[in-house]
């Protein structure tokens, strides 16, 4: 890691303690919607409307890596784990970084990523959050395209930075090096004869009791599965330097996103579906339309 970006980590690191902190929500609900993109420049601290460089989500396509270095990986660091699932408006997601569980000394989130999208080295990033992206209908739920084909929803891994264990994930994602992003778009069983079938860990059984803005539960999930899941989505993936796809649209941030889909049960879709925001309407549409792409930054395939 370059010195400049570790001391930058750290300070926001040190000036954290509380470790435990987890707002479920905002107390005046998000300044932004999906459905006016314009406004996401006026947030606080927003990049969105920065063109110089590459904003998320994209088309993502391009040649096959060579260098033979590249090779992102995950490590199981438990086995069951707490997770809190919320409804914050403008998404479904599962938040591990609660309870302190990430903060303390020595501890990880359940899963490690290994990647080494930004420099030569491997860095180690904690899985944090999980979170969807889906439509009311079809195949154009997902942010991203995969050689110019979306589907019908889009699961995000966000993974913080361990030198930043301490640090809140609601901070450190404004803050530029801080994370790193895994994509997967979704696909409906019924329609698509894949292997890979992500793990929604029965959420499609208890999502009712998020189906109001501002509402959430806990929840024990066990974590092989998804290794499994993260282990094949890792061996054929694309990678870019892009954006957070949501306000403050933090510049800097390295994805990776699977060249394949994976598939979801359409019960699973159906309950997203269902999910409200803060007026009580559906939250359907919860996608940034794909960016205008930057083709001198680099964007290649790594096939396993
Ligand atoms: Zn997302």
């Amino acid at each position: 890691m370059p010195a400049a970006r570790a001391v930058l980590l750290l300070s926001l690191a040190v000036a954290w303690c509380d470790a435990s902190s987890c707002p479920l929500v905002p107390p005046h609900g998000l300044p932004w919607n999906y459905h006016d993109f314009d406004s996401w420049k006026d947030v606080p601290n927003s990049r969105c409307a920065e063109e110089s460089r590459q904003q998320s989500p994209i088309d993502v396509y391009g040649e096959h890596c060579e260098d033979d270095f590249f090779k992102p990986w995950v490590r199981k660091n438990s086995d069951k784990w707490d997770v809190i699932v919320t409804n914050d408006g403008r998404t479904l997601k599962m938040m591990f970084d609660c309870f302190g569980q990430v903060a303390d000394n020595g501890a990880h989130g359940p899963l490690t990523l290994i990647s080494n999208v930004v420099e030569e080295e491997g860095y180690d990033y904690d899985l944090a959050e999980i979170h969807f992206h889906w439509d009311e209908h079809g195949e154009e739920g997902s942010e991203h395209a995969v050689e110019g084909e979306r589907r019908a929803a889009e699961v995000h891994l966000k993974f913080k930075h361990i030198a930043l264990a301490g640090v809140p994930f609601h901070v450190a994602r404004e803050q530029e090096g801080a994370l790193h992003a895994l994509g997967i778009l979704l696909t409906d069983d019924r329609h698509f004869h894949g292997h890979m079938h992500f793990p929604t860990f029965h959420l499609e059984k208890d999502m009712h009791h998020v189906r109001k803005y501002s509402s959430s539960y806990s929840k024990e999930i066990h974590i092989d599965e998804l290794k499994d899941v993260l282990d094949t989505a890792l061996e054929n993936v694309y990678r870019y330097i892009g954006s957070l796809t949501t306000p403050p649209c933090t510049l800097g941030l390295p994805w990776l996103v699977a060249t394949k889909p994976a598939k979801v049960s359409s019960s699973f879709l159906h309950q997203l579906r269902k999910l409200r925001d803060e007026h009580g309407h559906h939250m359907h549409r919860n996608h940034r339309p794909v960016q205008e792409r930057r083709d001198e930054l680099l964007i290649c395939r790594h096939e396993g």
